[in-house]
């Protein structure tokens, strides 16, 4: 994602502020985020040089409560970006009705070239730098690009060691048996699953004649498509990072499943053709779930689009300009402060679950999480018809008044 992402997330809350009249104090406060470190992470590498690395930890609003968002690790990350993103988990937390603002956090790095001595290193550095101002009651950070449960289970340490007691609130993302939930790691994925089948009640799609094509088949994208396909769907696409296929009587989820986990790629799959990422955007199909890097949807390929449905699983995979040309399209976008919430919905019961030490079944999890995201979708599917906009336009709506009346409530210190 470019530095553009800030001002385009600024000017897309700008837009959201003028329809609702929000205050023009408030309006310039939010625009703005709230606390923003940036730190220097010297790390011992494995050869006996010191390396130095650039780590960001943004906290954009906490009016409605401690501030929540994940730390990326990827060598793209600025503080323009991190900001952004931030922005982005105070809408998403706020829609949800989630008692959290937003943050994120991240460490301009290349993950994949350290090693693991050096990544637990680099970690346990930076959250003694971010030590500061995290903590359960504070800012809880979480896995997102790059990062994993194993990190969160080194942050977790580190921050438990500054204060001389085990604090498993402090992250989310981690393993179960550091106070992980149950539940978390297929969150994401079934809640797009979810929004999925929300949105084809509403608009008389029958799921076992649904067409499905997957960008990214990750965390997000390879959960969203199983249980879509279990559900009856035919997924006849996925992509990677290496490249993606397809066939149109459907591919078999299961077995990819099974042979990404025994370390296969996906371009082998034997039953289907090779096509290009660009080809996959392009495809003839009911829904298209891109659920791998963000601004992957621009003007240049919007017009390709041939999808009814686009359900964001990646953050701001749709660029504001793509945007417009869906809408004239009439590509219904399911935004992704919405269709990818469920992370951050399970992130919360994690973290409800570890003050209380007490935990939940899978079932209780799932239940719950589904409750949220339905009374989430009809909410913004409501408010879209009523004031006319497209559901990104309903879904921040929705979020920044509860933002705003959240301050209103509170009002200025001093
Ligand atoms: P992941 O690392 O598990 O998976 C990413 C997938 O995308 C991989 O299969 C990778 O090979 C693929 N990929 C990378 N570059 C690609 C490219 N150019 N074309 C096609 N595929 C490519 O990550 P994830 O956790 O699944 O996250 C995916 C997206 O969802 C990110 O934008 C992330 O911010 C967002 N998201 C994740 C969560 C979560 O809980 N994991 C929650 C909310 C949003």
């Amino acid at each position: 994602m470019s530095g553009g992402m800030l001002e385009d997330a600024a000017k897309q809350f700008d837009q959201v502020a003028e329809r609702l009249k929000l205050d023009p104090g408030l309006q310039k406060r939010l625009r703005h985020p709230h606390r923003a470190l940036v730190v220097s992470v010297p790390v011992a590498m494995d050869d006996g040089r010191t390396e130095i690395f650039e780590g960001f930890r943004v906290q954009h609003d906490n009016a409605l409560g401690p501030t929540k968002g994940g730390i990326r690790y990827h060598p793209d990350v600025s503080l323009e970006e991190v900001t952004a993103l931030a922005m982005l988990m105070t809408w998403k937390c706020a829609l949800m009705g989630l008692p959290y603002g937003g943050a994120k956090g991240g460490v301009r790095c290349e993950p994949r070239t350290l090693s693991r001595r050096e990544l637990e290193r680099l970690t346990r550095r930076y959250t003694a730098e971010i030590f500061l101002i995290i903590g359960p009651e504070h800012d809880i950070p979480a896995p997102d690009m790059g990062t994993d449960e194993q990190v969160m289970a080194w942050m977790m340490d580190t921050y438990s060691m500054q204060r001389g007691m085990t604090s498993p609130g402090v992250v989310t993302g981690k393993p179960i048996l550091l106070g992980g939930s149950r539940g978390r790691r297929e969150a994401t994925g079934r809640g797009v699953y979810t929004i999925v089948l929300e949105t084809a009640k509403k608009i008389g799609f029958d799921p076992k004649r649904m067409t499905v094509a997957v960008q990214g088949f990750g965390n997000v994208g390879s959960v969203a498509a199983q249980l879509l396909a279990e559900n009856g769907c035919r997924v006849i696409a996925v992509s990677d990072s290496k490249g993606g296929i397809y066939n149109p009587k459907g591919l078999d989820v299961p077995r990819l499943l099974r042979e990404r986990l025994a370390g296969g790629i996906l371009p082998d799959y034997g039953d289907a053709d090779r096509i290009s990422q660009a080809e996959l955007l392009a495809l003839e199909c009911d829904v298209l779930i891109p659920a791998a890097l963000g601004g992957q949807i621009t003007a240049a390929n919007a017009p390709t689009v041939r999808a009814r449905i686009i359900a964001e699983g990646a953050n701001g995979p749709t660029t504001p300009e793509a945007d417009q040309i869906l809408r004239e399209q009439k590509v219904l976008v399911l935004p992704d402060i919405l269709a990818n919430a469920g992370g951050v919905t399970v992130s919360y019961f994690e973290w409800v679950q570890d003050l209380q030490f007490y935990f939940w079944t899978e079932q209780e999890i799932n239940t719950r999480l589904t409750e949220i995201m339905t009374a989430a979708f009809t909410r913004v599917w409501g408010y879209a018809q009523a004031e006319g906009v497209d559901l990104r336009t309903a879904a921040l709506m929705l979020a920044a008044q509860r933002v705003a009346e959240a301050h209103r409530l509170r009002g200025l210190y001093p």
